[in-house]
């Protein structure tokens, strides 16, 4: 379905929950955690986003790992008449473990978010020593055949933007591509532009990448290589260069409520229609239609659902 801009919203991304196993310090949510949707509630909510043209799905949260039926919600989205893909995006902890599981009941691919190859940073940013429980699950993922296993890397000025040159080379000596995506101010850190690494520094950095094409026209990545490299390097700009006109997406929360728009406040819940067919997918049109037509990250911080929550 197209939304009143003309933009067609085909993908959906879906927050699982709101808990997370890892305590990143630009992604911390609350303590308090809401209730989860039911694998019935989350089938019911997609069936009517599929009847509206959704076509991929996103799990994230939180950390979807966590939910220990997330085998069986893949199985129930994968039966949804339209739904053609169903990916994944997961910090890697628990994915040795599940991989396998995952794939054979229908996932397609899987986003790992990655922010620094050093065991010391990377327990530093994330409050957890688990960097090699990380690249165990990045090898499951490719050893079972889910494709693409892509890395997706937030850099943070004094934190961890020293680690752009070992991040980069993964994508060098492997056939994966590394994605930086740019800090948005969803938390305090995050609220510190002086913090955010741009996708332009990245490249005044690495003179040597080079712009490539990408064939595949809903993505927001822009691709790039050098010589020798296996993998491509990706820069997502939400920040500095917004890609707002080509945006395909929508999210559900993981309390039901649809966000149109990851970086604008405004939402619809979906509970008081759980029940109710035909209401459900009004609301679920009216949320579409009414996508913000761009980003402004008008959020508060403090006084609005956090990433885990939103799904990044
Ligand atoms: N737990 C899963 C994971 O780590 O991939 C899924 C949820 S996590 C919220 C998804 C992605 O959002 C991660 O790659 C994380 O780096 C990113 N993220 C969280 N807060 C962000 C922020 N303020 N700016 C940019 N990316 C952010």
């Amino acid at each position: 379905m197209k939304d009143k801009t003309g933009r067609d919203i085909d993908y959906l991304r879906i927050s699982l929950t709101d808990k997370c196993n890892l305590s990143c310090i630009y992604c911390k949510g609350s303590e308090k955690h809401k209730k989860e949707l039911s694998v019935s509630e989350i089938e019911k909510i997609v069936k009517g986003f599929a009847s509206c043209g959704i076509k991929k799905v996103r799990l994230t949260g939180g950390e979807p790992l966590l939910r220990s039926d997330i085998a069986e919600i893949i199985r129930s989205l994968k039966k949804i008449d339209g739904i053609e893909k169903i990916v994944l995006t997961t910090n890697g902890i628990l994915l040795k473990a599940y991989a396998k599981e995952l794939k054979n009941a229908g996932l397609s691919a899987v986003n790992i978010s990655l922010d620094t190859t050093d065991q010391k940073q990377y327990a530093e940013l994330t409050g957890a020593d688990k960097l090699k429980d990380v690249f165990e699950g990045i090898k499951a993922a490719q050893e079972v055949g889910l494709s693409p296993v892509r890395i997706n890397s937030v850099l943070i000025k004094g934190k961890n933007d020293d680690s752009a040159k070992e991040l980069i080379s993964l994508a060098k000596h492997n056939e994966i591509d590394v994605r930086f995506i740019e800090l948005m101010p969803f938390t305090k850190e995050g609220r510190d532009e002086d913090k955010i690494v741009t996708g332009d520094e990245i490249l005044n950095l690495f003179p040597e990448l080079t712009l490539i094409e990408n064939k595949d026209e809903k993505s927001v990545a822009r691709y790039f290589t050098a010589e020798g490299f296996k993998g491509r390097i990706g820069l997502i700009t939400p920040v500095s260069n917004k890609f707002c006109s080509k945006c395909n997406r929508i999210r559900l929360l993981s309390d039901g409520k649809v966000r149109p728009c990851l970086g604008d406040e405004k939402e619809i819940d979906l509970m008081p229609f759980i029940d109710n067919e035909a209401k459900l997918l009004e609301a679920i049109k009216y949320a579409i239609m009414n996508k913000p037509t761009n980003h402004s990250f008008n959020c508060e911080y403090g006084n609005f659902h956090s990433m885990n929550q939103i799904g990044g």
